[in-house]
């Protein structure tokens, strides 16, 4: 896990300090309200190797058994732009993103389609597609 002060802008990109932002997410304090707010939730949580958190928000029917984000080469996460949040009644949302990572020095993109459900008041990654 890597540490960051509370006061420190959160790694979603928000704007707003990690401490009102991601951080009650990822401490298990509130649940997402909206499945935008998981995606930048989950977005901190690689950019912070929160393991725990991103497998606990995964949907159990899609859920990898680990993630490996402490193997090398890790990625550092520099930056996330949410395209689209489209919810789809009560229980279901897509969120379109585009994610920026260095991976040695290499700049990546990740654009993705991500589907979410919403099971017990709680939303879950589902999975996504890849834009070419
Ligand atoms: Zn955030």
């Amino acid at each position: 896990m890597i540490q960051r002060t509370r006061q420190q802008p959160c790694p979603c990109g928000s704007g707003r300090p990690f401490s009102a932002c991601c951080a009650p997410l990822l401490d298990g304090d509130v649940a997402a309200p909206t499945a935008e707010a998981l995606m930048r939730s989950r977005y901190s949580a690689y950019a912070l190797a929160r393991e725990d958190y991103l497998l606990a928000t995964w949907h159990a029917s899609t859920r990898p058994v680990s993630l490996a984000l402490h193997e090398p080469p890790r990625p550092r996460w520099i930056g996330l732009d949410i395209r689209r949040h489209e919810p789809q009644g009560d229980a279901r949302a897509v969120v379109e993103f585009v994610a920026r990572f260095r991976v040695d020095g290499r700049a990546h993109v990740l654009h993705e389609t991500s589907r979410f459900v919403r099971e017990g008041g709680r939303w879950y990654y589902v999975d996504g597609n890849f834009a070419p």
